[in-house]
């Protein structure tokens, strides 16, 4: 068999290799000055005053969620549109999740069905503690829509920003932090930027930044201007019930490495759209997707859906051709309201997000990753094209 392609991997180079043997031949591997340095990038990358690096995307989501205050009794909604992570960090709280459908083109959470969610809560006297927006494939939502909404009603905006770092909201590449409270970023290998295992939360906000680092690392603090005493050097005090959510040296030498790459690997992936767009977007077996007038899209995947309706093929065979064909290819993602954890514990049903629904019906990952060429695209979209079957 001739090559195979992932929808998504990490691109690694010698000068990656090198700054982690630094690390490896110095005096800390973890908690040392290379957290500092990343943080320091990250934040720069997005304009924001604060970035506090993590052990996960996971862990920055449930971070997010202790140092906004998340408690039980509270309503936090998502996109049903979305990883597993988005939702379950709601839960970390001891919140309550629920879900506000797509917008049909974007993928995005639909602002304006969640304009009547809020307001239809409100009438019955209830009201939302927080929203979790998924900047989906790696285009940002309505932030604009959002924050509007999110002031009128008094409720929290965490962006999960994990597909889209480098992406810009009319042409601002700091949307992230500037619209939402915090902002949350997975330094998974298929994401932008790989730190093997990594997350991070961005902030403009100097307290939520302060809590997040508490939380980050047991909830212990050495910081002379938060203890309640001071017994000496030795001394710390644990405030809060924190986790060991802390990022390594090791990491955070890869990461600043890779943030280097970032801004050449997204024109690749943003070349690698175009070529997709050309070769699907005049076929109508398929629909390409589309990007907003405010977005510049950072094309963490390519979500391709597959008329299924005007194709002999379905989905899985389709799927499966392209396994045996080399191209192993991803569904982003099964709703997450269908989840069997979901549908016991809070009665969820196929229906409830229809659109969403649709989408993943439809939708397949291909593969798009930097290291891709011209070459590989043309064969990925031949192979996709004898997959699917004549109209
Ligand atoms: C990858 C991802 C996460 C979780 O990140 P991990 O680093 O794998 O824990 C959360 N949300 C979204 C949308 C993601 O794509």
């Amino acid at each position: 068999m001739g090559k195979v392609y992932s929808y998504g991997r990490q691109t690694i180079g010698d000068d990656d290799i090198r700054e982690v043997t630094n690390v490896l031949r110095a005096d800390f591997l973890t908690q040392g000055p290379a957290v500092g340095v990343f943080e320091q990038g990250l934040a720069e990358t997005l304009k924001s005053h604060h970035a506090c690096a993590v052990s996960s995307g996971t862990a920055a989501l449930h971070l997010a969620s202790l140092a906004l205050g998340w408690k039980p009794g509270d309503l936090v909604i998502t996109s049903p549109l979305t990883f597993l992570a988005s939702a379950n960090c709601i839960l970390y709280a001891g919140a309550t999740p629920d879900f506000v459908d797509i917008d049909s083109t974007t993928y995005t959470m639909d602002v304006g069905l969640l304009s009547k969610k809020v307001e239809d809560l409100s009438r019955k006297g209830k009201s939302i503690k927080a929203v979790v927006a998924v900047d989906y494939a790696g285009q940002p939502c309505d932030w604009k829509g959002l924050r509007t909404l999110a002031d009128k009603h008094g409720f929290q905006l965490v962006n999960d920003s994990c597909h889209a770092l480098g992406a810009a909201y009319e042409g601002d590449t700091g949307y992230a932090v500037r619209y939402a409270d915090v902002a949350i970023l997975s330094f998974h290998p298929v994401k932008h930027i790989t730190t093997g295992e990594g997350g991070a939360v961005l902030t403009m906000r100097e307290d939520l930044d302060a809590r997040l680092r508490i939380f980050r690392n047991h909830g212990m603090t050495k910081d002379p201007n938060r203890l309640e005493r001071n017994d000496g050097p030795w001394y710390y005090e644990m405030q809060e019930l924190g986790f060991n959510y802390r990022i390594t040296d090791i990491q955070c030498a890869l990461g600043t490495s890779q943030l280097r790459k970032l801004a050449g690997n997204l024109e690749a992936r943003r070349r690698i759209a175009l070529s997709y767009d050309k070769l699907f977007g005049s076929d109508s077996r398929f629909i390409t997707p589309r990007t907003a007038s405010y977005a510049t899209h950072a094309y963490h995947l390519y979500p391709l859906q597959i008329n299924v309706s005007k194709v002999p093929r379905s989905k899985r065979e389709i799927f499966e051709d392209l396994r045996q064909n080399g191209i192993n290819c991803q569904v982003h993602y099964i709703p997450v309201h269908l989840q069997p954890y979901y549908r016991r514990k809070f009665g969820w049903k196929a229906g409830d997000f229809p659109l969403a629904e649709e989408f993943y019906a439809r939708e397949i990952s291909i593969p798009m990753y930097p290291g891709l060429t011209e070459q590989d695209v043309s064969f990925i979209a031949g192979r996709i094209m004898r997959a699917v079957g004549e109209v």
